[in-house]
């Protein structure tokens, strides 16, 4: 008996340059040059990156080569020990919108921070972060900026983000309303056995799909991420999921590698993303 037809794939989505690939050779305005060179169109700039070039200098950059920026990365690290570390962090969030409004960017991905220093209590870190986007969000919905929601694998429940299933995240953008959606990092929710009901779940309020692979054996948990087609993740799979869903946006390519990525001719890294974008995703 035949096997029923796939779904046809959707027209793979532009590439966007998530700057933390490229951290260790350049600053964001020779990013924003590279992208240009290499004829990438999207380009999602980290906040310390902005800082060191300055905002109105990126921006004009950013204007002048047409590029669309897809994220600010990041706000979040919400969860704190105390009320004053709490606030403080609440009010850099505040200013890490409004620099994504000045950068014309179409979201801002949240990493929501893990366990307050000399916690045990997830349920009470996880309670933070709620009440805390609940927060942000009047500030960023004044402005018209979208929220995006980043889970983050479990290994980094208790230094990063515990927010680490899809699941999670949905949950919370149905308790918070409007405003608010999800980052889809395959390198986070790749290994999830609800991912592609969740996935169809999110539908729209998905504003981002971040691409790397899992290489085997991943030897640092932050900084040894994986060029697509080197690990073992199905990509494209994913990406048909989120297109399905109704996701038609950029697939930003985020590649933190201390060990490789970084040390590579920085024009090297580009035209190899360019390329397995195009033969992998
Ligand atoms: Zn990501």
């Amino acid at each position: 008996m035949a096997s029923p037809p796939e779904r046809p794939a959707r027209p793979l989505g532009p590439l966007a340059l998530n700057t933390a690939t490229t951290r260790g050779q350049w600053n964001l305005l020779q990013a924003i040059e590279g992208c240009a060179r290499h004829g990438i169109t999207g380009i999602a700039p980290w906040r310390d990156q902005l800082a060191a070039c300055g905002v109105p200098e990126v921006a004009r950059a950013i204007h002048g080569h047409g590029l669309t920026v897809t994220a600010l990365c990041r706000g979040g690290m919400f969860t704190g020990a105390d009320a004053a570390s709490r606030a403080s962090a609440l009010d850099d969030n505040r200013r890490a919108v409004d620099e994504a409004l000045a950068i014309g960017a179409q979201c801002l991905v949240l990493v929501v921070g893990g366990l307050p220093p000399g916690s045990k209590d997830l349920g009470e870190a996880r309670k933070q972060v709620e009440d805390s986007l609940g927060e942000l969000l009047v500030h960023a919905g004044a402005g018209g900026m979208p929220l995006a929601l980043e889970p983050l694998h479990p290994m980094y429940a208790a230094d990063r983000a515990c927010v680490n299933t899809l699941q999670q995240a949905n949950d919370l953008c149905d308790a918070l309303g409007a405003g608010i959606g999800v980052a889809v990092d395959v390198y986070h929710v790749w290994w999830d056995p609800q991912l592609a009901r969740e996935i169809a779940r999110a539908g729209k309020r998905i504003l981002g799909f971040h691409i790397c692979d899992w290489l085997v054996p991943t030897t640092d948990l932050l900084l040894d991420r994986g060029m697509m087609g080197d690990g073992v993740i199905d990509i494209r799979g994913i990406r048909i999921l989120v297109q399905a869903a109704g996701y038609a946006g950029f697939c930003d390519v985020e590649i933190m590698s201390a060990e490789n990525w970084w040390k590579r001719d920085p024009d090297e890294v580009l035209r190899i993303c360019v390329q397995r974008h195009r033969t992998v995703v």
